[in-house]
C-alpha cells in the first residue's frame, strides 16, 4: 500500500481520499467521496505497516503521558 500525505488516490476516480495513517489503522474500509468507492483495508497484508503505526502511536502516547505528568509534578 502506497501512502501519499494525507490521503491516498482513488483507483476509480484519482480523487485524493483524505485519510491517515491512524485512521488505517483502526478503520476496516474507506470511501472515496466522490464516487463512492470503497476501499477495503486489507489488513494482514498491511499488517507491517499497521505495527509500525501502533509502535508510533504508543510512543507518542507515552510522550503525552510523560509530559502530562511533568506539568502536574511541577
Ligand atoms: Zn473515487
Amino acid at each position: 500500500m502506497n501512502l501519499g500525505q494525507g490521503g491516498i488516490p482513488c483507483p476509480h476516480c484519482n480523487t485524493k481520499i483524505p485519510t491517515s495513517m491512524q485512521e488505517l489503522v483502526t478503520a476496516s474500509k474507506i470511501v472515496c467521496p466522490i464516487c463512492r468507492l470503497e476501499l477495503w483495508i486489507n489488513k494482514s497484508e498491511s499488517q507491517k505497516a499497521i505495527d509500525a503505526m501502533n509502535k508510533v502511536l504508543e510512543a507518542q502516547n507515552n510522550l503525552e503521558k510523560a509530559s502530562r505528568f511533568d506539568g502536574t509534578r511541577r
